[in-house]
């Protein structure tokens, strides 16, 4: 099963990614977590990821384009992925568009979370006060200000990707404002 989360940054993709990976068995493609790797191992692409990621900007297309399409290739891959966070703009859609053509096979689903941008922000600032208690690291674009940017790319170039997968049939909604364990039955009522 082929499969995309679409949907603005808080939503709760890879949470729910992260349920759909045990449930089937499927690796989650985290386009964030890769290039917060990239990062942290201080490659060339990390260190000019960070630049960027840190100012709440994207990555450009060239650079995530590579590193999905370098991942996809890879064994676990063969039976299906859930894609969380990309793509996130119209060129990162025909890109994979082009890969799956080429690799002979299609997206099973494309499941966007709605969420309102309050909750978003409420979201955001409980991640950040319950990461602080337990003692960990804040992700160093998870503030206010940051986030704010991240809202901004998203309604500019990640939004109009519902368009797009809803013309070619694909989109489904899910209220990403229900609890957990509600979102992940939902989206199972398309796969
Ligand atoms: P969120 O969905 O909460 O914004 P992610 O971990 O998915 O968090 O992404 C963190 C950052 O990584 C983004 O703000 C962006 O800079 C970069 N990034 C992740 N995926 C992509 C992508 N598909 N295209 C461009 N940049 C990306």
């Amino acid at each position: 099963m082929k499969l995309i989360l679409l949907g603005p940054p808080g939503a709760g993709k890879g949470t729910q990614a992260k349920i759909l990976m045990e449930k089937y068995n499927i690796p989650q493609l985290s386009t964030g977590d890769m290039l917060r790797d990239a990062v942290a191992s201080k490659t060339e692409v990390g260190i000019r990821a960070k630049e960027v990621m840190d100012l709440g900007k994207f990555v450009s297309d060239e650079i995530v384009n590579q590193i999905v399409a370098d991942r996809i290739s890879q064994d676990d891959c063969k039976d299906g992925f859930i894609l969380d966070g990309y793509p996130r703009t119209a060129a990162q859609a025909l890109a994979l568009e082009e890969l799956l053509k080429k690799n002979n096979t299609h997206l099973d689903a494309v499941i966007e979370l709605k969420v309102d941008e309050k909750a978003l922000i409420e979201r955001l600032e409980n991640r950040i006060k319950e990461t602080l208690a337990a003692g960990g690291a804040v992700r160093s674009d998870d503030n206010a200000e940051v986030f704010a940017k991240r809202l901004v790319e998203y309604r500019e170039k990640t939004l109009p990707l519902s368009d797009f997968y809803r013309q070619n049939k694909q989109l489904k909604e899910v209220n990403g404002m229900a609890q957990v364990d509600v979102v992940t039955k939902e989206i199972q009522t398309y796969l």
